[in-house]
């Protein structure tokens, strides 16, 4: 699923040191050893929707997907001269993309044993103040609209628990009980498409 852990509430257990031995170890099976000497330079690129590092010190040496626009232009503009060489190392990674891959090596982790609520996509913070529309993080004063914080908590459930069907009930205890089953239902019904399965209703995207 992605490079590197892709979870929340667990994730001190991230760290940046274990995204650079998978490029090593990528790299020296790929046999593109003069390779390991620039990727110590080199960008890592987040990619996956939703995915953050906690807790990581400020760096730019990391990609996430809202940078990635930025990033590919500024590479379009560089007008760098690609070789064979540089062809045959983008071939051989192509070929390794993998779109449904998830670690192997994950903490074990339960849903009844993380902690609800949302999180603060800035500071990680689960305190905040509400007001009709609009969530505020009272740590670091990102704002944003009620809606989107719900959908973005769902996104991570999704993450986290692709194997649990996405309902109402189930996303009301993951946001911590706070917001009504009615807003939690009319996000899902925006965002996503409503199945039934028997007495069950569940939601994908
Ligand atoms: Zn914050």
């Amino acid at each position: 699923m992605k490079m590197a852990l892709f979870f929340r509430r667990i994730a001190t257990a991230c760290k940046i040191q274990s995204i650079k031995s998978i490029e090593k170890i990528l790299l020296k099976q790929l046999a593109f050893k003069q390779w390991l000497f620039l990727q110590s330079e080199g960008l890592r690129c987040i990619h996956k929707f939703g995915f953050y590092i906690y807790n990581l010190p400020p760096t730019s040496a990391i990609l996430f997907v809202g940078q990635l626009e930025r990033h590919f232009k500024a590479l379009a503009n560089a007008n760098q001269f690609v070789n064979v060489q540089d062809k045959k190392l983008a071939q051989a990674l192509a070929n390794q993309h993998n779109g449904n891959y998830r670690p192997d090596n994950l903490p074990s982790y339960g849903f009844d044993s993380l902690k609800k609520g949302i999180l603060c996509p800035k500071f990680f913070s689960f305190e905040h103040t509400d007001t009709r529309e609009n969530r505020i993080c009272t740590t670091c004063g990102h704002k944003e609209k009620i809606t989107d914080a719900i959908y973005r908590s769902i996104l991570e459930f999704q993450m986290l628990f692709p194997e649990i069907p996405v309902s109402v009930q189930t996303i009301f205890e993951w946001c911590g009980g706070k917001y009504t089953k009615p807003r939690i239902r009319r996000v899902l019904s925006q965002k996503m498409t409503k199945y039934s399965n028997g007495p069950m209703t569940y939601y994908k995207n």
